[in-house]
């Protein structure tokens, strides 16, 4: 028996009320009088979705969580901001419901027109939610003819608004943002064009681990930066004075090593660090002379002359995906080498592709957008997808077909 997700541009959904998950789980600052969205990138992600609903003469209805308000209602965390900002991107009315399930929001829905924007309050106002709770769902379903998932940064958590609900609704489908995803990461992940090179950046080398484990078999090259590298670095014997690395990443470090040394997989780590005697201590940085890091001091960004050699090595390939910063590049002193790496990937001929939350807003400051190919919106469910892991919210969108045998 195959398997089938469907698109959304295969459902009819003319007079139906189309439930679309949305992630807009976006940041945001009070200025004084109201919270205000201080980056709508994601609620820009799902216009295209939005906007064909609109077209098609459906009604669009659209849930998402925001922050962590742990099943209560927290107005700290109302869509009120989000509803405020798609309304004024989409030039329409969006009303936004109190409550995202109960009496309200379904007289809500059933008053709808065909084309009109309904947004639910924060779906983690409810335990349910997390817990994906068949009460829970069935609230939801009282809002529901047709289900789309367009959010899939949160697609790997089994909750009631990514699992429970579609699992109950007979015409379900992925959004455009999610087909996207879909068909750039499983490109990615099954059939990488060679040579391919993976990038590697930020501070836990646990969370990476699964990836490189499922690459190494199809990559040509490793690049590591950020705080994982000092544990590749440690466990080759080298001074790290006094940069961030426990044991537990030494120690994974030395396996990644070994499996890539066997698999004749070429790992680069730097060759020289921005080092200091603290974060906080930005004057005092200095650039070491090569690959050791002084007893005294810890590394916070890459030297210019590991990236002279992450430059040169990257120049052929075919393929580049790159993870995680390659320093503490939240702090300006501290920030050259991840952004000056966006500009080589950019200047590089190969198919770009980046993921994470740092990543992309690496690649977004150092004004590099328009020449990647594709950047993941999803952080956790990014690394989740290409470590080959099973997608909860994927597979509640299934439909078993006919196979051929
Ligand atoms: P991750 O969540 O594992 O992708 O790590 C991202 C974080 O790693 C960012 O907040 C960076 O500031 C941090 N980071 C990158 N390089 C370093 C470093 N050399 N020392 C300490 N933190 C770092």
């Amino acid at each position: 028996m195959q398997k089938e997700v469907r698109k959304i541009q295969d459902l009819e959904l003319r007079g139906k009320r189309v439930f679309v998950r949305v992630d807009f789980n976006v940041p945001l600052k009070h200025d004084g009088k109201n919270w205000v969205v201080t980056d709508s990138k994601r609620i820009e992600g799902a216009l295209e979705t939005i906007r064909h609903v609109i077209a098609s003469d459906g009604k669009c209805i659209l849930a998402s969580h925001l922050g962590r308000p742990h099943g209560k209602k927290d107005l700290k965390y109302s869509l009120e901001p989000v509803g405020a900002k798609l309304s004024e991107l989409l030039q329409k009315d969006v009303v936004l419901t109190d409550d995202c399930i109960g009496d309200g929001a379904k007289s809500l829905s059933q008053r709808m027109r065909n084309g009109d924007v309904l947004l639910l309050e924060n779906l983690r106002f409810h335990e349910g939610e997390e817990e994906n709770s068949p009460d829970f769902v069935a609230k939801l379903m009282e809002l529901t003819d047709i289900y789309v998932n367009d959010a899939f940064g949160t697609m790997h958590r089994a909750h009631a608004s990514t699992v429970g609900l579609p699992k109950m609704v007979a015409q379900r489908a992925a959004g455009f943002l999610v087909q996207k995803e879909l068909k750039y990461l499983s490109d990615l992940r099954d059939n990488p064009g060679r040579p391919f090179a993976l990038i590697m950046g930020g501070a836990k080398v646990s969370d990476k681990m699964g990836i490189l484990e499922q690459f190494l078999p199809k990559v040509d090259k490793v690049f590591v930066g950020g705080a994982m590298a000092y544990a590749f670095l440690k466990a080759q014997g080298h001074e790290i004075g006094r940069s961030l690395c426990d044991e537990k990443q030494m120690q994974l470090a030395s396996k990644i090593l070994r499996i890539s040394d066997a698999r004749k997989v070429k790992v680069f780590l730097p060759v020289d660090h921005v080092a200091t005697s603290a974060i906080s201590d930005v004057k005092g940085k200095v650039i070491t002379d090569g690959v050791d890091i002084p007893k005294n001091l810890l590394g916070v960004d890459v030297g210019p002359k590991t990236l002279e050699l992450f430059q040169k090595e990257l120049s052929e390939m075919k393929t580049i995906f790159w993870n995680g910063p390659m320093g503490v590049f939240e702090e300006p002193a501290f920030s050259k080498g991840t952004f000056e790496l966006s500009k080589i990937i950019a200047g590089t001929q190969a198919l770009k592709l980046a993921g994470g939350g740092d990543s992309a807003s690496a690649i977004s400051q150092s004004g590099c957008e328009d020449q990647f190919d594709f950047i993941s919106t999803g952080g956790g469910a990014t690394l989740e997808f290409l470590e080959g892991r099973d997608f909860a919210g994927l597979k509640a969108l299934e439909y078993r077909v006919q196979g051929d045998g």
